[in-house]
């Protein structure tokens, strides 16, 4: 055996990374290291759904990140909340189970990453669920991933789906299944009312394997590179600073803003970044950190007088006092909601090939991404555009690892996106003004008046993210292309990136299960 005390060592123990640990350390002889700048997932506010309202807004198990000033959102700083925990965003991620449009992967295969097509994932995607369903063509069962259904979905959830059917669309039980298009209630990533993580899912049943370690509490600095080769990685932690050499190979799975950060900070980037902040080159590579996608959402947001929905009033808290032993006792009731119980995927015009609009529906008045409380009830609807044609980027701010990345999205930068946003948020109205809705739903908040030039002023001064940034380390084969179809970093031995920023373009649908996939491929393509 090898001086080195690790095969393999990921950084970043997210989505991506806890897949992988599982699926590496499934071989006795394969020493796995799992690094996590985070600390462990205990706040109840990951494990119980509802919790999302407190770890979403702000810092804590949260990055928190702030994006440059946007011109397309008229100079206004977005939001970027990121997991900083076991499980790291899928820990306060809403848990709404999608992958995405088939045709997607099959655009993947077509851009140049032979075996990502829709039919060479798809028994990727089956393999990691345990649909609550049972198994069918689509879905598996047995595997670590609870999809199950809401258990406690609320009336005005189900008013939703009815008022989009009768504005058109329609109903669709199975966004994953045969077809996308139309209007459903989600189906979730949780066990019997509780968030399945990545961390739950797939680290904890694992985690007495002798030959897997895994350190929480360390932020990794830097790769280390020796004649062209990824020694090993650099942390802080507790202790100070700390090598952990690696082997075989370290993989970043650190996510769209850590991974490509990490890449900077070990010299590996396009020259003139490493330059400006006197960053010795090991290897330049021009595309780490362009090609961010995210997408672009506006937040409808109306009155209610429901007071089933959850509100800030007395009343919710009091329910929400209750809610906890129904919660921790039978796993169902008012905590287990997620708030994005329902939506739709609909197209804006005739003649596309495939839903360029996403709905969620929320129960509860969400304002600045829940930063914002107001009082009483309300329900929203966010209206995203699938496959944004804007593209940011992500760099440094300066050579400090310790300092966030500099994440700017380019939102709207393209105007056909504007356009699509524009065109959903009409079809969004009508459907939350139709006649099912009307006991949930009253007075819209936040209109800038009627037409066109008031909505295009709403959005610039309220649409931000809905979570969903991919893309900067883009496998493929062309210059500007970070990893290879294996996910390996071009032209550096023994390094790897696996996480949500080697998509190639933005799928249409959100991006947690289409994580765990590319984790699962990864380890496939390791193994063999
Ligand atoms: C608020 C929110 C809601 C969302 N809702 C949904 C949803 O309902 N459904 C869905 O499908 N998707 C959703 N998503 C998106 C989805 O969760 C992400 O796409 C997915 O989790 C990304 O996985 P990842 O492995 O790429 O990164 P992450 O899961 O973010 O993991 C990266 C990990 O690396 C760690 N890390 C970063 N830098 C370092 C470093 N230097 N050293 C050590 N560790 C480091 C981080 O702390 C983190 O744990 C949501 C995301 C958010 C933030």
């Amino acid at each position: 055996m090898s001086d080195v005390p690790f095969d393999t060592v990921i950084v970043g123990a997210g989505t991506a990374g806890c897949v992988l640990a599982n699926r590496l350390s499934a071989d006795p002889a394969h020493r796995v290291c799992l690094v996590e700048a985070g600390p462990e997932d205990r706040s109840p506010l990951i494990h119980i759904p509802a919790g999302i309202l407190g770890t979403i807004p702000r810092r804590g198990v949260n990055w928190a990140f702030e994006t440059e000033p946007q011109p397309g959102l008229g100079g206004r700083r977005g939001y970027q909340p990121r997991g900083r925990t076991l499980g790291g965003s899928s820990s306060i991620n809403a848990m709404i189970y999608m992958r995405g449009h088939r045709s997607d992967y099959d655009d993947w295969a077509a851009l140049g990453n032979p075996g990502w097509a829709y039919e060479d994932v798809l028994p990727l995607f089956r393999k990691s669920e345990d649909q609550q369903r049972g198994a069918d063509a689509f879905h598996g069962s047995g595997g670590e991933l609870t999809v199950a259904d809401l258990a406690s979905p609320a009336a005005a959830s189900r008013a939703f789906v009815e008022s989009a059917v009768r504005a058109g669309l329609a109903p669709n039980a199975d966004f994953n299944g045969a077809s996308q298009d139309g209007a459903g209630l989600y189906q979730v990533t949780q066990r019997q009312g509780r968030r399945c993580s990545a961390a739950v899912a797939f680290l904890r049943p694992v985690l007495a394997r002798p030959n897997l370690t895994v350190l929480t509490g360390r932020h990794a600095t830097r790769v280390a590179i020796a004649d062209g080769r990824a020694a090993g990685i650099e942390v802080a932690g507790p202790g100070g600073t700390a090598r952990i050499d690696a082997a075989r190979e370290v993989i970043l799975s650190a996510g769209t803003f850590g991974s490509p950060q990490l890449l900077l900070l070990s010299g590996i980037g396009p020259r003139e970044e490493l330059a400006r902040h006197g960053i010795d080159r090991r290897h330049e590579l021009p595309g780490v950190g362009a090609n961010l996608a995210d997408h672009i959402d506006l937040a409808l947001v109306y009155r209610s007088e429901d007071s089933s929905l959850m509100g800030i009033t007395p009343r919710t808290a009091l329910r929400a006092f209750k809610g906890y032993f129904e919660w921790r006792d039978r796993g169902t009731g008012i905590l287990t909601t997620n708030f994005a119980e329902a939506g739709a995927f609909l197209r804006t015009r005739p003649g596309l090939a495939r839903p360029d609009v996403q709905l969620h529906f929320v129960v509860g008045l969400v304002d600045d991404h829940a930063r914002r409380l107001h009082y009483g009830y309300g329900v929203s609807c966010h209206v995203a555009v699938l496959r944004p044609a804007s593209r940011g980027s992500v760099g440094l701010r300066s050579a400090n690892p310790r300092e966030a990345p500099r994440i700017d999205p380019g939102f709207l930068g393209q105007s056909e996106d504007l356009a699509t946003l524009a065109a959903g948020v009409v079809r969004a109205r009508e459907i939350m003004g139709g006649a099912p809705l009307a006991p949930h739903c009253g007075a819209e908040l936040f209109t800038e008046g009627q037409g066109e030039a008031a909505l295009v002023a709403q959005i610039r001064r309220r649409a931000d993210t809905i979570y969903h940034p991919v893309g900067t380390c883009r496998m493929g084969t062309d210059a500007a292309a970070v990893v290879d179809a294996q996910l390996r970093v071009r032209g550096i031995e023994g390094l790897s990136v696996v996480d949500a920023s080697v998509m190639p373009t933005l799928v249409g649908g959100n991006t947690n299960a289409p994580t765990v996939m590319i984790a699962e491929k990864a380890a496939l393509l390791r193994a063999a």
